[in-house]
């Protein structure tokens, strides 16, 4: 076995890998780029080296360095991860010619499933089904319309060299096909460097299931069983589960058979996936191989109890495969969520930013299990923590939530519950997306097709609801509550300790009042206003037009356990500049405080100066000297103790003169710019 080897990834994957070499004591050379010298990644590896600058062009896919960093280090195999460098057959020839193992198939067979049409066609000599089609070498557009023509429509147009659902057409008409052919083409070549494409028959309702195959130097290959990865949105997976619902054991045979059949067609070695397309009657056709580790490889590795990473790495060593065929059963269900920082109600933009804050489910395993007998229930795959920032460099995916359960039942309840639990601060991601997606009924009933999403898009994408008299309560609670930690230090029976704004004579009462950042961001604008009236130990909550009695039990850092009415209520609270982030009943609602102190400076902006909120440094200056601007609109952004904040126009006007430059330190209270109002 290996004593050292490089992690050539970055990311969830890396860290993944990194733990898996950690558990079989092999240490670890992490790889990086100069947006990551602070990553997870690299701080969970024994060693690091620099690549080169932040886009992976000069960084995590500089083979040559890699292989350099490799020699520098001493390791002895260069782990690929998956995307970047993983499916490379140049570079896998590189690392042997260099004496370093890749840790994948051999360059031949990433080569002969490289092209998708090329792969088709040894695919049909080794009898393994396909999707009626056309993959010849001809691509003369008439000829290709007359197949489209024979095929019949729906057809799909794939770029052959294609990856990630880029370059593929769906042409519903004999005389679209033209047009489509020239679009698919012009984007196959400006993404892949080839604009070779096949012609597929598109099958409607559809499922994508595929079969984690392995595969030693000693001949033996096995199957993993199978995956559902049938939910996606614009041909990407969203949720992926094993095994798949429904699916009768022949047929799992079968289909396991035929991707053993493709791995030998082409003298696999190692992890690869055999994707095909099934049809809701189970037919099912070979669509790809991909000859890597996949994303979604951990629910396999639930099912089967196994280490999938460790097996890769025993087979590179030139060990024979852990398990025979008949020694991997399946055990109970899992399924994986994507957690992307992306806007599902923006089309799933990718978003980015900071994670200012990010809550783990509880009692979440983030090492692996690899034991049948007892796996991790709740299992997160992660390459960030909180602090940490979604670039736009990278894929935006934060974490990968993997749920086990002893049925599909009990693994979709945990998954829901998982969610909930799992609240981050800073960027807009899918969380509340793929909750909605998972109690759905569609899902639960595991009526699954690729359309899934877009056929549900009514109940998967719902008007933003009201925040609801249990979130105003945490929120004020918070807000009342907070300085205020019950803390040991000070001595509960002094009476001027207390922060519980009680009064000798007559009571205190507060008005608060929130914007529902949440639902104005769906076009709505909910405002809220709620009264807390102090009592001793507790409060009177005047709010949706009723009084509640109101009543703090635990403050556990802003995860909160309140009575309300005598009912008990749970949530957590998280702050972020005036925005609060309420997580209760498995919802997030965003509340703008709308805080008289923190505003109080900007009434003597009218004809003067705006001011520090807080000692920083300044990080970006918007406005321009002499710029004329809306209220609201962002002039500076300063940071102090890690996070920003926006100094934004007090109404509209005029700026006159910024006075400070980025990097600049500001003390409290400092003049930031001139400004004259409107
Ligand atoms: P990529 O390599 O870009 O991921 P794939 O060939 O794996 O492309 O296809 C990605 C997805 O596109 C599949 O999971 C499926 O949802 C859809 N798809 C592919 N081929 C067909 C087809 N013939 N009919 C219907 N949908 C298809």
């Amino acid at each position: 076995m290996f004593t050292k080897i490089l992690i050539a990834n970055r990311g969830e994957i890396a860290c993944r890998v990194a733990a898996t070499a950690r558990r079989l004591g092999i240490r670890t050379v992490a790889v990086y780029s100069e947006a990551d010298a602070g990553a997870k990644h690299v701080a969970v590896c024994d060693e690091a080296i620099l690549l080169g600058p932040a886009p992976a062009r000069d960084s995590y896919l500089r083979g040559d360095r890699i292989i350099e960093a490799a020699r520098a280090s001493g390791a002895q195999a260069i782990h690929p991860g998956y995307g970047f460098l993983s499916e490379n057959a140049e570079f896998a020839e590189v690392c042997a010619a260099a004496g370093l193992v890749f840790i994948g198939p051999p360059a031949g067979s990433m080569r002969a499933m490289g092209s998708k049409s090329a792969a088709k066609q040894l695919m049909e000599g080794a009898n393994v089904p396909l999707v009626p089609g056309y993959h010849g070498d001809d691509q003369d557009p008439q000829l290709i319309q007359r197949e489209a023509d024979r095929i019949g429509y729906p057809v799909l147009l794939k770029a052959s060299a294609g990856g990630g659902g880029k370059g593929m057409r769906v042409v519903e008409r004999s005389e679209d096909l033209q047009a489509a052919l020239a679009s698919c083409k012009r984007e196959a070549i400006s993404s892949f460097g080839d604009d070779k494409v096949l012609v597929e028959k598109y099958l409607t309702r559809p499922r994508h299931i595929e079969i984690q195959v392995f595969a030693d130097t000693h001949g033996n290959c096995v199957y993993l069983h199978e995956r559902d990865c049938s939910v996606q949105r614009r041909h990407q997976k969203v949720l992926e589960e094993a095994p798949a619902p429904g699916m009768p054991a022949e047929r799992r045979a079968a289909m396991g058979e035929a991707a053993v059949a493709a791995a030998r067609a082409v003298g696999y070695v190692g992890a690869g996936t055999v994707e095909f397309i099934a049809n809701q009657d189970g037919s099912f056709y070979f669509m790809e191989m991909n000859t890597r580790l996949q994303v979604e490889h951990p629910v396999t590795e639930m099912i089967t109890g196994t280490d999938l990473v460790e097996w890769q790495l025993r087979v590179a060593a030139g060990q024979p495969l852990p398990k025979r065929q008949d020694e991997l059963a399946i055990h109970g269900h899992a399924i994986e969520a994507r957690v992307y920082a992306e806007n599902p109600e923006k089309g799933f933009l990718p978003s980015t930013g900071t994670l200012r804050c990010m809550d783990t489910p509880a009692h979440a395993a983030f090492a692996l299990g690899g034991d049948a007998a007892a796996p991790a229930a709740v299992r997160i795959d992660s390459g960030v923590r909180a602090g940490d920032a979604i670039s736009p460099f990278y894929d935006p995916m934060i974490a990968k939530l993997i749920v086990w359960g002893a049925d599909r039942e009990q693994a979709l309840a945990r998954m829901a519950q998982a969610l909930a639990e799992f609240h981050i601060v800073g960027l807009a991601t899918n969380i509340a997306f793929l909750k909605r997606l998972v109690e759905g009924d569609a899902f639960a009933r595991a009526d699954l097709d690729t359309g899934l999403i877009e056929r549900n898009h009514a109940s998967l994408f719902p008007p933003a609801a009201p925040a609801p008299l249990d979130a105003l309560a945490l929120a004020g609670v918070f807000l009342a509550a907070s300085g205020n930690p019950a803390s040991p230090a000070a001595n509960p029976a002094d009476p001027w300790a207390g922060t519980h704004g009680w009064r000798m004579n007559g009571s205190y009462r507060r008005v608060l009042s929130f914007a529902d950042e949440s639902s104005a961001a769906a076009g709505g604008d909910n405002a809220y206003r709620i009264g807390l009236t102090y009592g001793r130990d507790s409060w009177t909550l005047d709010a949706q037009g009723a009084s509640h009695a109101l009543q703090l039990v635990t403050d556990d850092g802003g995860r909160l356990a309140i009575r309300l009415d005598g009912r008990a209520v749970r949530g957590t609270v998280r702050r972020d500049g005036d925005v609060l982030h309420v997580f209760c009943g498995g919802a997030h609602h965003q509340l703008a405080w709308n805080d008289p102190l923190a505003h109080a400076g900007e009434h003597e902006a009218a004809g003067g100066r705006l001011t520090a909120p807080m000692p920083g440094k300044v990080v970006a200056v918007i406005a321009a000297n002499g710029q004329a601007v809306k209220k609201g609109e962002p002039l500076v952004i300063m940071e102090a103790m890690k996070m920003e904040h926006t100094i934004a126009a007090p109404s509209d006007g005029l700026v006159e003169e910024v006075l400070y430059q980025v990097g600049d330190q500001v003390a409290d209270g400092a003049p930031l710019l001139a400004f004259k109002a409107a």
